[in-house]
């Protein structure tokens, strides 16, 4: 483990965040990582549990508690406390195709799951992980991993959200040959046009998708499956199609006064925003603005 009073000696740290009336100023991200010297001493706080339910992800009561990739926690918390980080970052990408984004986004139900929060704070296993993989593109060790045999198989993927991605990285891996079909016109699905930019900057998005089409990967935008290229299309030249299309229909409400103006669904009004923003930086009025209105 990694300092066996670690949990006792520090205190849990998070990521700071930029003031208020600092970050209204613009759209980014506000969350400065910390130095490496802090983030060591939170690797430090995990305790290597016998029954680690950080990386669990078991079944309790019909829900799901722990990491859904079985992230190896203990094990890169233990080497960043060590100032191991590349052997740390090579454990993490084992299992995680995407840090970057988890780290950023994810609920965090490795540290939901952590012992260190039955009776204190739980480690920063999602802030780590973040700062493993920066660390990893820092230091350029983040490279495209070319599969060495190529198999002749042809896959579809539908949806280039997080599952359309991650299943296009897993089936690239193993050498198949991959196109991953995007109905709007940037990749990414939820994570580029349902999450604002201060949570998730698009450039880390596009960084990966670089990533993926050194490695192989075939990504088209604007195909709408279904309508602008009929299904049929993709099951006559493609040996296996996946079908990873989110669930972006909304779930509206029959209250009264549903039909007044200015009830958006929270995806549209995000979409709208983040498109807008993405091509003109808010300047080509297709935004939904609520400036001074009450919300
Ligand atoms: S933040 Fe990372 S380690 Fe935690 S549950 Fe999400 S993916 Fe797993
Ligand atoms: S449950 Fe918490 S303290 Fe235990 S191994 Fe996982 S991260 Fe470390």
């Amino acid at each position: 483990m990694g300092k066996p009073t670690g949990f006792l000696d520090y205190a849990r740290e998070e990521n700071p965040a930029i003031e208020p009336l600092v970050r209204i100023e613009n759209f980014n991200e506000f969350h400065p990582p910390l130095d490496r010297e802090h983030r060591q001493k939170q690797g430090a706080r995990c305790m290597n549990c016998g029954v680690p339910f950080c990386q669990s992800c078991v079944q309790l009561a019909g829900m799901y508690s722990g990491c859904p990739l079985h992230n190896l926690i203990p094990e890169w918390n233990d080497m960043i406390y060590r100032g191991n980080w590349e052997h740390a970052l090579a454990r993490l990408c084992k299992t995680a195709s995407f840090p970057e984004f988890t780290g950023r986004v994810c609920p965090g139900l490795c540290m939901a799951a952590c012992t260190c929060g039955a009776n204190g704070d739980p480690v920063t296993v999602k802030e780590n992980e973040l700062a493993l993989i920066e660390y990893g593109y820092e230091n350029h060790l983040i490279q495209p991993r070319i599969p060495e045999i190529r198999t002749d198989k042809k896959i579809a993927v539908v949806g280039s959200g997080p599952s359309g991605m991650a299943t296009a990285d897993l089936l690239n891996r193993r050498g198949h040959n991959v196109t991953v079909y995007e109905r709007f016109d940037r990749v990414g699905g939820l994570m580029m046009y349902g999450i604002p930019n201060m949570k998730l900057e698009k450039q880390y998005i596009d960084r990966r998708v670089n990533l993926m089409k050194q490695e192989g990967v075939t990504f088209v935008t604007n195909a709408d499956i279904g309508n602008t290229i009929p299904a049929q299309e993709l099951l006559d030249s493609y040996d296996a199609v996946v079908l990873c299309c989110g669930a972006s229909n909304p779930r509206d409400l029959n209250n009264p006064g549903r039909d007044a103006n200015g009830i958006y669904f929270a995806v549209d009004f995000l979409r709208a925003n983040t498109k807008s923003l993405l091509d003109s930086n808010l300047t080509d009025g297709k935004n939904i603005s609520a400036k001074g209105k009450h919300v």
